[in-house]
């Protein structure tokens, strides 16, 4: 089976970089898979978990949005924050649920950006959650 360099970054570290067999992810506008030989293209990906495949395996990623830019010679997915489903802390995105969750229901006139925020990191932590229930590789 034919493979491709996929790298996953963030502004701290190199999360994963792997030859794999094919990528699935979460574009503005829709699931995408990608595999060997795709033409080169880049686009914003949402909240949402990857999907790494090598061989019959299936290895779920938190990635918590930015992009996908496929190239000739590698996939690089950059993102403001990623991890795999074992370095995630459940507790901790339990946590920044609940925080998230009473900052959206507060009564009263809300700041439209606080709102906004609140939004996006319900997105992060529901994303997490996800993932780390999902850890059969
Ligand atoms: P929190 O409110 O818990 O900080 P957040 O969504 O605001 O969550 P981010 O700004 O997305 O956090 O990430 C900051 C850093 O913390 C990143 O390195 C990210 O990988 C890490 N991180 C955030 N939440 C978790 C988690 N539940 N488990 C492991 N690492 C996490």
């Amino acid at each position: 089976m034919s493979t491709f360099l996929l790298e996953i970054v963030t502004p701290d570290r190199v999360v994963y970089s792997e030859q794999v067999n094919g990528v699935t992810v979460r574009g503005v506008e829709g699931e995408l898979g990608i595999l060997p030989g795709h033409i080169p293209f880049v686009t914003p990906l949402q909240i949402a978990p990857v999907y790494v495949k090598i061989g019959n395996n299936r290895q779920p990623f938190a990635v918590q949005g930015g992009f996908i830019e496929v190239r000739k010679e590698k996939v690089v997915i950059l993102a403001e924050s990623a991890e795999k489903a074992d370095e995630i802390d459940l507790e901790r995105a339990e946590a920044a649920k609940e925080r998230a969750q009473t900052r959206l229901n507060a009564k009263g006139r809300q700041d439209e950006i606080d709102h906004r925020r609140a939004e996006l990191a319900l997105q992060r932590a529901m994303n997490r959650i996800k993932i780390s229930g999902n850890t059969k590789h």
